[in-house]
């Protein structure tokens, strides 16, 4: 049974770090739409381009853009047992054109699980955040840092901070997250399809308690 996950949390939760581990747990892509926009900046394309603009300032990239680039996505064939979407949907408007797409592709509603964080020990985690450039491993310079400074200890790749993990961006992320994305909580709270998650947890404990919700989640 096709499994669409939703990570949802403020930024600093932690979800791309779980998205990674969980996605290959269960062996379904997970599909970071933060990730796909920078990669579209990198290679300068006309849609990285323009979200890189917002980006950089902490600045949501308009829902227009966003849901073609997740149905394209979720088109494609290692998409047919399920995905991990992680940064999507992030405004109510996503979270409809999300739930059409999904019924036009064939797929199952969401099961949404919700990492819980306070707003205050997430400023330490992004301005400490650091990723490996060549195989996207996340460190924390302050939490969780590598062996050697700067250096990724899986493969040796440069680790880069990313050019919105800067006390402004941040904040005007925050704001973003608290007007557009907190509503979503109530939203698939009131379908059923959310679960909570601890995020101040030890990261292994909370990769344990997302793969139990997904484990006993009934497909209805
Ligand atoms: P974080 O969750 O740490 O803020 P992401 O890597 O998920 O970081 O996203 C980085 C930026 O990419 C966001 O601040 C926003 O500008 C843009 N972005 C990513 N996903 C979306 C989305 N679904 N809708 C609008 N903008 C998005």
């Amino acid at each position: 049974m096709a499994q669409i996950l939703i990570f949802l949390g403020p930024p600093g939760a932690g979800k791309g770090t779980q998205a990674r581990v969980v996605a290959r747990e269960l062996g379904i892509p997970h599909i970071s739409t933060g990730d796909i926009l920078r990669a579209a900046a990198s290679k300068k394309t006309s849609l990285g381009l323009a979200a890189k603009a917002k980006m950089d300032k902490g600045q949501l990239v308009p829902d227009d853009l966003m849901c073609p680039i997740v149905e394209d996505r979720l088109c494609q064939p290692d998409c047919k047992e399920g995905a991990i979407l992680d940064g999507f949907p992030r405004t109510l408007a996503q979270a409809e054109c999300l739930t059409a797409m999904l019924s036009r592709v064939g797929l199952d509603e969401p099961l949404v699980l919700n990492i819980h964080v306070e707003p205050e020990s997430v400023i330490k985690r992004l301005t400490g955040r650091r990723t490996c450039q060549t195989c996207g491993e996340i460190y924390n310079v302050y939490l969780n840092p590598p062996l050697r400074d700067g250096i990724c200890d899986q493969d040796g790749g440069q680790l880069v901070q990313r050019a919105d993990d800067n006390e402004e961006a941040i904040r005007i992320r925050l704001q973003a997250y608290d007007h557009d994305t907190l509503p979503l909580i109530d939203y698939y709270q009131s379908k059923g399809h959310l679960r909570q998650v601890d995020g101040n947890e030890e990261p292994e404990a909370i990769t344990a308690k997302l793969l139990s919700f997904v484990k006993t989640h009934d497909y209805l």
